[in-house]
């Protein structure tokens, strides 16, 4: 089963995308530590992505899909997956053509996502409250629509992201199960 986790940061899609991955044996992975290992990388690209990331921007589409569909190839990812944080564009959604079951839209309001953030203890060096808030305000122009284009498929669900860890992936599952077996 391949799935997609969409939420804003501080959603909870790292939390509920490790318990999903247990729960359903298809393994998590998610762009934001793949490019946060590529940062850490003394080269050319490993610059550029880490200044990119520390502005709270995005990586350009091209080199993100590049990454992504090379990652994808690897034997481990062939039988499905849980992943987070892509796509986070219409364009990126759009070129993005690899069977997805379903689309799960983490919803939290941003007060909640800034709350959370502040009080996270493994400070990350891009999570400055200026890239958090340049994050949250992409999140709402360019990937709101990409909610929007997976809602047009049927391929989304939407989860109230601001319950309890426990209930909230009950409430996934249950989701999952229902909407699986109405296909
Ligand atoms: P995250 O941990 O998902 O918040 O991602 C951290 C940073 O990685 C983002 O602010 C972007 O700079 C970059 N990033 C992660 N996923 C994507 C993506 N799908 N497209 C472009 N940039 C991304």
């Amino acid at each position: 089963m391949k799935i997609i986790l969409i939420g804003i940061q501080g959603a909870g899609k790292s939390t509920q995308g490790n318990i999903l991955s247990k729960k359903l044996g298809i393994p998590y992975l998610s762009t934001g530590h793949i490019f946060r290992d590529i940062a850490k990388e003394k080269t050319p690209i490993g610059r550029y992505i880490k200044e990119v990331m520390v502005s709270g921007a995005l990586i350009p589409d091209g080199k993100t899909l590049e990454i992504v569909s090379e990652y994808l190839k690897r034997p481990e990812y062939s039988k499905g997956y849980v992943m987070d944080g892509f796509p986070r564009t219409t364009k990126q959604a759009e070129a993005f053509e690899h069977g997805i079951d379903k689309v799960i839209y983490l919803k939290v309001s941003d007060r909640e996502a800034l709350w959370r953030l502040s009080y996270r203890k493994d400070e990350r060096e891009d999570e400055t409250l200026h890239a958090l808030r340049k994050r949250i305000e992409l999140f709402h122009e360019l990937t709101a629509p990409v909610i929007e284009y997976y809602r047009k498929k049927h391929i989304l669900v939407e989860i109230n992201g601001e319950k309890e860890i426990e209930e909230i992936s009950k409430d996934i599952l249950k989701a999952l199960k229902q909407t699986s077996s109405h296909e």
